[in-house]
């Protein structure tokens, strides 16, 4: 069997350990430390907004806290993307509160500003106004960013950013997690740099960012002993992980340079296939740390499905993943609210995800390359 290709596997730069040494001759292997520090700072200069970041131990945990401190509360609801993976709408049911799911738009398969206009108004009029907005950077590409935020403006409600995937993209030169009220970030090992585990929350003040670390720190009120008048969390991340954060951000340009020469890998391949769409900026105000690139197959036109190139793949080790099942079809959520067109659906039943890693090598490039020539060959397609 030839060697496994992952979709996305960590990789590490090679300073990582540098960073967890001196925690470990300092004895800082309890949570906080210098590498906290030190991993939050790296963190802010990279996003370069003004921004203070927390480090927590995932990005699940930073979007549960986000919601938290814009007052989401039992019975409430909060709309969210419904193409993402599950990690995005799981904190709105720790909060006790309802998802209301949205479709999304074609060009950037991210929230549809319209459909979203469309379900505040309806659900304003039956009497529950939504207390947040979850918009997601799916596989790294932006989404309508300015368009949401007019719509979100305008109805004064708050919107949380889920970069989980988009570390390193911008939307009109500015930082993806920069844009909401508050954004989160994620270290997860498939991520586009990892801690083996871990997450961010992205504040705009310092306040927000005390309250976020009080809150995943047990919630100590000032006191010798042990008080507490708020529930608190076990979410911060430890001086360890933190240390493997901070290696990462010395390699993250790099990791970006090298996902997006994926993407350009794909497209050369793609470029004479009639019916394949590899997933691409709409336009120049879009940048993209392509995180996974993906294409979307026109049976109509390849006479051939996702599915049918996936189990291709698959027989040479090589994996491939079809696009997030959007929420609205997953079983957990099938009683909540949906406003859209089918979008996310389509894309659901024709999208795949390709490996993309940073550390693919020529070799692997080169199986993956004529897997997808030998498939679509027999349709001369090339
Ligand atoms: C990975 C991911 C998360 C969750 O991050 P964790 O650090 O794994 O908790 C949230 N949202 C999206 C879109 C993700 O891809």
């Amino acid at each position: 069997m030839n060697t496994k290709i992952w979709l996305s596997s960590p990789h590490m730069g090679g300073t990582e350990l540098k960073y967890v040494n001196e925690a470990f001759d300092a004895n800082w292997v309890a949570p906080l430390g210098p590498n906290v520090d030190g991993f939050e700072k790296d963190l802010e200069t990279f996003l370069n907004a003004d921004v203070k970041v927390g480090a927590l131990s995932a990005g699940t945990a930073a979007l549960h806290l986000a919601l938290i401190q814009c007052g989401v509360e039992h019975g409430d609801e909060v709309i969210c993307q419904s193409m993402t993976f599950s990690a995005s709408a799981n904190p709105i049911a720790y909060c006790g509160a309802i998802p209301v799911f949205i479709d999304s738009e074609k060009d950037t398969w991210n929230m549809c500003p319209v459909a979203l206009e469309e379900a505040i108004l309806d659900r304003t009029s039956k009497g529950k106004k939504p207390k947040a907005i979850i918009v997601v950077h799916l596989y790294g590409m932006p989404a309508k960013m300015d368009e949401i935020t007019a719509v979100a403006e305008k109805h004064e409600i708050p919107v949380i950013e889920d970069a989980a995937e988009a570390l390193g993209s911008t939307y009109k030169n500015k930082a993806c997690g920069t844009f909401g009220r508050f954004g989160i970030l994620s270290f997860n090992g498939n991520k586009i740099i990892t801690t083996s585990g871990g997450g961010a929350l992205v504040c705009h003040n310092q306040e927000d960012k005390d309250k976020a670390v009080f809150l995943s720190t047990q919630a100590r009120d000032n006191a010798p002993h042990y008080q507490h008048s708020h529930i608190g969390y076990n979410y911060r991340m430890s001086n360890i992980v933190a240390g493997i954060g901070r290696g990462q951000m010395e390699v993250l340009n790099e990791r970006v340079e090298a996902r997006r020469k994926m993407h350009d890998f794909y497209m050369e391949i793609f470029r004479d296939v009639d019916g394949v769409e590899v997933f691409s900026e709409p336009t120049e105000d879009y940048y993209s740390n392509h995180w996974l690139s993906a294409i979307v197959i026109d049976e109509n036109k390849t006479g051939k499905s996702r599915e049918d190139l996936r189990l291709a793949f698959l027989e040479d080790n090589i994996e491939s993943r079809p696009l997030w099942k959007p929420m609205h079809l997953q079983p957990v959520f099938s009683e909540a609210p949906y406003y859209g067109t089918k979008v996310a659906e389509k894309l659901f039943d024709d999208g795949l995800c390709l490996p993309s890693g940073s550390n693919l090598s020529d070799e692997d490039r080169s199986r993956i390359e004529i897997v997808i020539k030998t498939f679509f060959q027999s349709n001369n397609l090339f």
